[in-house]
């Protein structure tokens, strides 16, 4: 069977499943589950590698909802990325569940190329994708490190295959004060409420100094209880992001001063806590996204490789394209004024245009997974930019 014949097949394969697939990711966006409680999500996306004929492994490093289905064996090795993880109260307003269909729908075609080529698919299941940085965490105890090549498809606005993430670690943060009547006795209290406001003033301040692309946004989790009392405790969430890692560490030191000034300035008592893993800043393999490109072009959905000036918030994607040459395209699902992460956007996640992209994108993945299996001098062509940009 020459290239575009199998090509075709993959393209047959998956159209054929299309209604269990649909099925599946209908069933994901009507149960949402947020980052690393994805109980069924995992267990009806294992399920279905499982009935396809793949070998399945559940709970893998140490994470109840992750999963590893392997079809072939040896090397090459190509992955997909599957996510599932929904928003607090937005439902799947980053269309997780299409990521999740798009990856199974993926390697499920791939087995075309597999059976006719050799070397081996692994569809990862990787949870918490949007709190927890689960493929960082993944990443930590030694997933992802033997594969050739990464991909994943993410729902978005618009089209483009080259995405920029940037890096990104959460900062906890508590202020530890005195209580006392607000009114009778202010002057016994240590106010940890005005300890917040002020670090939040400083970081504002700091923003103007920072570099272009780096951002900082919190908020607070704990406010204090009554206002006629002197707040004893407050808390809050930041997230601190920068384009590489060595800024980002700059920053959370500038970041970490802004909160001790305002503990000194207050007399109250700060605590904080990075969180353990980072999201990294992703780096895009350009040999790897052409070809995607290339897929994408001929089941006739042109896509611009895209705009590297455009960022976009952070991913854990990106902690895998620092072991793999890796790829997130972004695959249109609605018009560009619909933005990720509003009610609008999972409305737009569940209908059947959305799932014609991300099975095209599907399709894409398969293909661009045969053309790797097919020839080894593709492969070396990715490993060795990927050495470059390493
Ligand atoms: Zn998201
Ligand atoms: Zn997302």
């Amino acid at each position: 069977m020459d290239i575009e014949e199998l090509k075709a097949a993959i393209a047959r394969e998956i159209d054929a499943r299309s209604p269990q697939l649909g099925e599946l990711s209908r069933k994901i966006h009507d149960n949402p589950e947020t980052a690393m409680k994805e109980r069924r999500a995992s267990a009806w996306l294992a399920e279905y590698l499982k009935e396809n004929g793949f070998a399945v492994e559940t709970g893998i490093y140490k994470l109840p909802t992750a999963f590893r289905g392997r079809y072939g064996q040896g090397k090459p090795v190509i992955a997909f990325l599957a996510e599932y993880d929904a928003l607090p109260k937005l439902g799947h307003a980053c269309g997780h569940n299409l990521i999740a269909t798009s990856a199974v729908a993926a390697g499920v075609g791939a087995k075309r190329a597999v059976d006719e080529l050799g070397g081996s698919i692994i569809v990862y299941g990787t949870p918490g994708e949007e709190a927890d940085a689960g493929k960082a965490i993944m990443a930590h105890r030694g997933a992802f490190k033997d594969l050739d090549a990464a991909m994943i498809t993410h729902p978005g606005g618009g089209h483009q295959v080259v995405m920029n993430a940037l890096a990104c670690q959460t900062l906890d943060v508590e202020f530890f004060g005195r209580a006392a009547h607000a009114a009778a006795d202010p002057e016994a209290g240590i106010n940890a409420l005005e300890a917040m406001i002020l670090s939040f003033n400083a970081i504002d301040a700091l923003r103007q100094h920072i570099k272009e692309k780096a951002r900082i946004h919190g908020i607070i989790t704990d406010g204090g209880e009554a206002p006629n009392i002197v707040p004893a405790h407050t808390a809050a969430t930041f997230l601190v992001r920068a384009e590489d890692d060595e800024y980002l560490d700059i920053l959370k030191e500038k970041v970490l001063n802004c909160f001790a000034g305002a503990a000194a300035a207050t007399g109250a008592e700060l605590k904080y806590k990075w969180a353990d893993v980072r999201y990294a800043a992703m780096r895009n393999n350009m040999t790897l996204a052409r070809l995607f490109r290339k897929n994408m072009q001929s089941l006739g959905r042109p896509i611009p490789l895209g705009d590297n000036s455009k960022w976009s918030g952070s991913t854990d994607v990106g902690n895998v394209s620092r072991l793999a040459p890796t790829i997130q395209p972004m695959v249109g699902i609605a018009s560009k004024d619909v933005l990720i992460h509003t009610p609008q956007f999972a409305a737009a996640a569940a209908t059947k245009e959305a799932l014609r992209s991300l099975l095209d994108a599907a399709k894409a993945m398969a293909m661009t997974a045969a053309d790797l299996l097919a020839d080894p001098k593709t492969i070396a062509g990715l490993r060795a930019e990927f050495q470059k940009n390493k």
